[in-house]
């Protein structure tokens, strides 16, 4: 699962950096409870399920044969997740035979007295007649998709205007239960085969193949899916809609996009590397990918990001990206090779508990770092990696969770910033400790060993010691069963002649020093002398010969430490790590001091052959007022607008320009301005806004019809600032049609101030209500975070409107 919650894209951005973590429940009594791994009494074996739905009543009426069998001991008894259903009836099949059996059934578990008491390993099959009323079940629910229904029905009347009829289901963490009765736990695998009867005009998706189609004279259709290989409840999928589908192909098996219509042209823009990430997945792993199809389905109003139903990935609506968002780079690129590593690391093998979520989570975390640097190069692999890190790092609170976790409040709990980024950087550190080649060896071994199976953190630490040959148990004890990360301070000594001392020191108060194996290149000019040296102590000291003074001595020489560090080194060190270390990381850390000490060196990144660099460069120097005056930095900044290929690094650049108000730059914006990117397009508005504010806003109303991302929000400036009364309806809607974002709260003081123009007071009241609802759905504890901006907004059109604003808006905020 990948989750993009409104308050994680919110936490990311650095406005929100500094947002106190939410206070710890009352209840702490979880902290003593050990979530210990769901004991095996019954295996599943088979489940096979006969469904149709009832969109008037968004209910499924549902048959289920399911075989299992007593795990090792004897038992005369089976429990099973089933949530909120109507249970009909409950029969134990024998042949073409079924009698009824007894049962207790409380809403959550259905407890079934079998005929019998069955030997561990022996078969039976149990057949239930059950409703499943997803809307009406009562079930505490993941974080990420506010109650876990396990099964949605999306506009199933047909009653919202331009939306389409759906169904789509969501069974991590336990709600596959909800609409199918299971052990609905991960350490739970079957074969399953799905009979799914629809309305005949739409397509259904299942995990495994389509294997018939049959048509009903009620104008419905059976659709036939089978999955021959087992695999977790947790993992079945069903999706209904109508939906185009768009067919790839990888060694003979389908690779397929289930898109609505009108997405049907981007399909392929969008997901069409798939194959690519399949072969490159499985090259790598040595593991050739292992089902009998990969579809992808875009579902409407799922807010959980993405999930990895084996053979059948779900995911939300942010996929979608017409042409011209497209040529800023396909937003959702990491997301597919996530759910996709997902059908190994989490489908294939699959964590026994959520205790162990690290062994699916952390992998398809890293493997966005693998196919970007596999795919685009080391750079771009390296910035993933960073991001990861800062992820991680930007709540302190992080540092104080175990990633492999037996104590939490919630099951949902463990779907974090530590089992993904931070595990993420953990196996990118453990990769460069035992190198390449024996990294995605074990790993294979990891795979071919418990394939089929469910795993835990131990077997993954197992696999790379059988490969390795190495004790790895206190890289495991340090990173996976424990917190935390160094926090180091590192100070270097040239007062012994032909001497030069690196000390190392672990600052953190937690007491725990950690072991870490660090290489380090003495630079003399542009070679440089690699050793290997091992951080283990409060403070290390190493010592280097040398004959000439060093240029630079670069500490953690691969990038690669999941660490807070202090570097005091000298300007010229890190002017001299801008010249000659090659990492993205080396880079990225001079421009950092470079930009914290004003350096005039800053300016370099404007060259440097990684987009986000220049980027980044471009921006810090913006937002310095010595360098944003500068007339030769203004010079290189033209320069990039004029050639610069990346789109959104092009888009910064005229931004950049935007800002000086000079009246040269007016034919570039002119000749931006219909730009494919609607980065660049809306930077250019925006500069055309500082000089000629009505002829922006007679191309602002021009383009609004089509204006997403960049271009969108400059669009809602120019006409917020210079629209006229006659605008509100197309204002009201633009800004209510605005996602959950960090740019919407900025546009809602904008929103507030355009009110002020409005004579219409139902007018005004109207946008009042739609700013106090955006403002109402921020979650509490960042509520300081947007008041000052989105309050501020409403109190300046609460005086200029008087007193029966005022009281409006402050009733409205109660
Ligand atoms: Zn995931």
């Amino acid at each position: 699962m990948k989750k993009f919650l409104f308050l994680l894209a919110l936490a990311a951005s650095p406005f929100f950096v500094m947002a106190q973590p939410a206070a710890e429940p009352t209840d702490t009594s979880w902290k003593k409870k050990y979530r210990a791994t769901p004991t095996k009494v019954n295996d599943l074996v088979h489940t096979r399920l006969e469904v149709r739905f009832d969109y008037d009543k968004a209910w499924m009426y549902g048959k289920e044969w399911l075989t299992a069998k007593p795990h090792f001991y004897s038992t005369d008894s089976l429990t099973l997740d089933a949530k909120g259903m109507d249970i009909k009836e409950v029969a134990i099949v024998k042949g073409t035979s079924k009698s009824a059996l007894k049962y207790d059934y409380d809403g959550f578990e259905l407890r079934i007295k079998l005929d019998k008491t069955y030997k561990g390993g022996e078969n039976y099959t149990i057949y239930i007649d059950y409703i499943s009323k997803p809307n009406e079940v009562k079930v505490k629910g993941s974080a990420a998709i506010n109650d876990a229904k396990g099964l949605y029905f999306i506009n199933p009347k047909g009653e919202e205007k331009d939306k389409p009829t759906q169904i789509w289901t969501q069974g991590e963490t336990e709600a596959t239960s909800v609409w199918c009765p299971t052990i609905d736990k991960p350490n739970q695998k079957t074969t399953q085969e799905m009979y799914m009867t629809v309305p005949a005009k739409y397509v259904t998706l299942s995990n495994g193949l389509l294997l018939s189609q049959k048509k009903n004279t009620d104008g419905t259709r059976t659709d036939y899916w089978k999955m021959d290989l087992p695999h977790a409840p947790y993992l079945f999928f069903m999706g209904v809609g109508e939906f185009s589908i768009i067919k790839d192909s990888y060694k003979g098996k389908e690779v397929s996009y289930y898109v609505e219509k009108d997405q049907a042209p981007y399909a392929r823009a969008v997901f069409g590397l798939t194959p690519e990430m399949i072969k490159f997945f499985s090259d790598r792993l040595g593991v050739d990918y292992p089902w009998q199809k990969y579809a992808q389905m875009v579902g409407r109003d799922y807010v959980s990001g993405a999930m990895e139903n084996t053979t059948a990935t779900l995911h939300q609506e942010s996929a979608y990206q017409n042409a011209r968002e497209l040529t800023d780079g396909i937003g959702w690129e990491s997301t597919i090779a996530h759910e996709l590593f997902h059908q190994w690391f989490g489908d294939l093998v699959t964590t026994e508990s959520w205790s162990n979520i690290t062994v699916n989570e952390s992998m398809a975390d890293y493997s966005e770092t693998l196919w970007f640097e596999y795919k685009y190069g080391r750079d771009k692999g390296d910035e993933q990696n960073q991001q990861d890190r800062r992820r991680y790092l930007s709540d302190p609170n992080n540092a104080k969770k175990d990633l492999v976790r037996f104590y939490y409040a919630d099951k949902e709990d463990v779907f974090d910033n530590v089992s993904y980024p931070k595990g993420g950087a953990i196996h990118h550190m453990l990769r460069n400790y035992v190198g390449d080649d024996a990294y995605f060896k074990s790993l294979n071994n990891y795979l071919t060993t418990n394939k089929f199976k469910p795993g835990e953190a131990h077997q993954m630490r197992l696999a790379f010691e059988e490969v390795t040959g190495k004790d790895l148990s206190w890289f495991w004890n340090q990173w996976f069963f424990g917190s935390g990360h160094p926090i180091v301070k590192v100070d270097y000594n040239y007062d012994e002649p032909g001497k030069a001392k690196v000390i190392v020191e672990q600052t953190q108060t937690t007491g725990k020093i950690f072991k870490l194996p660090i290489a380090i290149d003495v630079y003399t000019g542009a070679s440089k002398k690699r050793y290997t040296v091992w951080v283990e102590n409060k403070i290390d000291t190493f010592s280097f010969n040398y004959t000439q003074k060093p240029d630079l001595i670069n500490v953690d020489a691969d990038k690669v430490m999941l660490w807070a560090k202090t570097d005091n080194k000298t300007n010229e060190n890190f002017v001299h790590q801008w010249k000659y270390a090659p990492l993205f990381m080396d880079r990225s850390e001079a421009l950092d001091y470079f930009n914290r000490k004003s350096m005039p060196e800053l300016a370099e990144g404007l060259k440097d052959k990684f987009a986000p660099l220049r980027r980044s460069t471009v921006n810090r120097l913006g937002q310095s007022a010595k360098f944003k005056a500068d007339p030769a930095i203004i010079q290189s900044i033209e320069n990039l607008a004029n050639t610069e290929k990346e789109k959104t690094t092009k888009a910064a650049a005229i931004a950049f320009l935007a800002k000086t108000k000079d009246t040269k730059y007016k034919s570039l914006y002119e000749k931006n301005i219909n730009d494919s990117s609607y980065s660049v397009a809306g930077a250019a508005l925006t500069g055309l806004k500082e000089l000629e504010p009505a002829k922006a806003y007679d191309l602002a109303k021009k383009y609004s019809s089509d204006a997403k991302g960049n271009l969108g929000d400059a669009i809602n400036e120019v006409l917020m600032a210079e629209g006229t009364e006659a605008d509100f309806d197309l204002l009201a809607s633009r800004y209510e049609k605005m996602p959950l974002s960090q740019e919407k709260v900025g546009a809602s003081a904008t929103f507030a101030g355009y009110l002020e123009k409005v004579q219409n007071i139902s007018n005004v009241k109207k946008g009042i209500d739609l700013i106090i609802k955006f403002r109402n759905l921020v979650p509490e504890q960042f509520r300081s975070f947007v008041d000052p901006t989105i309050k501020g907004g409403l109190t300046k059109l609460g005086k200029a409107k008087g007193k029966e604003i005022e009281d409006y808006i402050n009733a409205g905020l109660k």
